[in-house]
């Protein structure tokens, strides 16, 4: 028999090592490890691997899910205290200013790069994550001017997008989009260009705004912009053109100093109007024969005064009264309204008197209670031109409508000798050729029978040329004859 098997019952009986108490989760432990309770729910559910997979990958979104809320709520902290953000609207004066700005600062800085012709793949690569404009926009502009000729200009503006831009030794991110699917009433959608820096940076604004507002500035520095009037509202038709010199336009003597003299007053006289509760507007009647320099006057003058025209012609098809009161009513900053054709509102009477016609034209009682809404703190300045004095009605002539009237004629002898001098002071410094032209012209009986364009129109084809100009002066009593 082996030894083993003979031991004392005593000393046979194993002696349980001291354990303390177990806790639930140990009991377990070890209730699963020993193989114990198999079968059991619990070991069949972490037994199964496709359970624990699903288990780990749902810890593991949820993880995840509150490791992004807590990045995103912690990135929002940040960037609500790092960043900081500048909204402009499409409709603030500034939109167009800053567009234009982002893309001269960076043709600037790209033009040694872009003069190259090869642009090699690590250098479009470069370009690509570097700051700058990676996708501009082209914006075309067909303008009808009220004479009818159409003009069509193009410039480049940063397009829709996020682009970076460095300026200063800073980042600015760039945003420009559309927000939501409205349209103004003007038919342009709503768009913002949000730019983000760093709080740090955020005097930097206003060098950028500055910057742009000189630019902008600099652009119509000694022009004069003119606008139209565009899908309901008043847009610049293409650039600011160079200002006519208020002397340019020859109106017989003394004519144009009192025309200037009289709106210099009406403009030094702001608060008189405002005390007074007067609606701080003047309206001027230019009438006379075509060719007489009523529109050039009125843009010297706009030049002179450095103020923008709005130019509408009351005979344009589609002006209807109500576009012709919300124009006179959103006439933009330092701008004279020059409206032509007047006659156009009565004659358009006329034909529904006689033929019952209603079109889209505006109407007389429309430009009268369209000039008389326009109330403003700003100055307003009407100019209304035609051709044809007596097809206005005496309703028009009041003061507050029109407070002053002016007839702009055939050329007279004094402005036949002015305009002489602006042509040909430097060919006959002694005048003689001037008196013979004069002497000429007096005997085909010229003054107040020639327009003024006629008369500019002779220059011009004999430009430098004094003899020529005084042959031709038989012609010009021809242009008389077939007028
Ligand atoms: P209106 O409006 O009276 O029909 P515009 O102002 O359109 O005349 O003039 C037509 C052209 O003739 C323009 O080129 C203008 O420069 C010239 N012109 C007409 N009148 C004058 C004037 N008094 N002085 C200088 N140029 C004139």
């Amino acid at each position: 028999m082996d030894d083993s098997n003979v031991s004392s019952p005593i000393a046979q009986r194993p002696v349980a090592p001291q354990q303390p108490p177990l806790s639930k989760q140990d009991a377990l432990n070890q209730f699963t490890a020993s193989g114990g309770g198999e079968g059991s729910l619990f070991s069949q559910l972490f037994n199964n691997p496709f359970f624990t997979a699903g288990f780990g990958l749902a810890g593991l979104g949820a993880a995840l899910r509150y490791g992004s809320q807590g990045l995103r709520a912690g990135a929002s902290m940040l960037r609500h205290r790092m960043l900081v953000d500048l909204e402009i609207t499409r409709h603030d004066e500034s939109y167009n200013w800053v567009l234009n700005w982002m893309t001269a600062h960076y043709q600037n800085q790209l033009a040694p790069t872009s003069a190259r012709t090869q642009v090699g793949t690590l250098e479009y690569l470069m370009r690509k994550f570097t700051p700058g404009l990676h996708h501009l926009q082209i914006k075309t502009e067909n303008v009808r001017m009220p004479s009818g000729s159409e003009h069509t200009t193009f410039s480049l503006v940063p397009g829709h997008g996020r682009h970076i831009i460095r300026y200063k030794n800073a980042f600015f991110a760039v945003n420009r989009e559309r927000t939501g699917k409205s349209f103004s009433a003007d038919g342009q959608p709503f768009e913002t260009v949000t730019l983000t820096t760093l709080y740090y940076y955020r005097h930097l604004f206003e060098d950028l705004f500055s910057e742009a507002h000189r630019m902008a500035a600099r652009d119509t520095e000694g022009k004069t912009i003119v606008y139209t009037s565009q899908t309901m509202s008043w847009q610049p038709s293409g650039q600011p053109k160079r200002q006519r010199p208020y002397d340019s336009v020859v109106l017989e003597e003394g004519l144009a100093e009192r025309i200037l003299d009289d709106v210099q007053e009406f403009l030094d006289a702001r608060t008189w109007y405002l005390d007074r509760g007067i609606p701080y507007r003047r309206g001027y009647l230019l009438y006379g024969p075509p060719g007489t320099g009523k529109t050039s006057f009125v843009q010297a003058l706009a030049g002179k005064l450095d103020f923008s025209i709005a130019m509408l012609s009351l005979s344009q098809r589609g002006l209807t009264d109500d576009l012709l009161n919300h124009l006179l009513l959103n006439v933009p900053p330092r701008t004279i309204v020059l409206l032509e054709d007047a006659d156009a509102a009565f004659s358009n009477r006329r034909q529904r008197d006689e033929d019952g016609y209603t079109g889209a034209n505006v109407t007389y009682s429309g430009l009268l209670n369209a000039l008389d809404g326009v109330a403003s703190a700003e100055e307003r300045i009407i100019f209304m031109t035609t051709n044809h004095i007596d097809r206005l009605d005496d309703a028009l002539v009041r003061p507050g409508r029109v407070d002053m009237t002016v007839q702009l004629g055939n050329a007279t002898e004094w402005q036949i000798g002015r305009l002489w001098d602006r042509f040909y002071a430097e060919q006959d410094p002694s005048g003689e050729g001037k008196r013979r032209f004069l002497e000429r012209a007096r005997n085909a009986n010229l003054a107040g029978n020639v327009s003024t364009a006629a008369l500019q129109g002779l220059f011009l084809y004999n430009k430098g040329d004094v003899e020529g100009a005084i042959k031709m002066v038989d012609q010009l009593q021809q242009a008389k004859a077939g007028q």
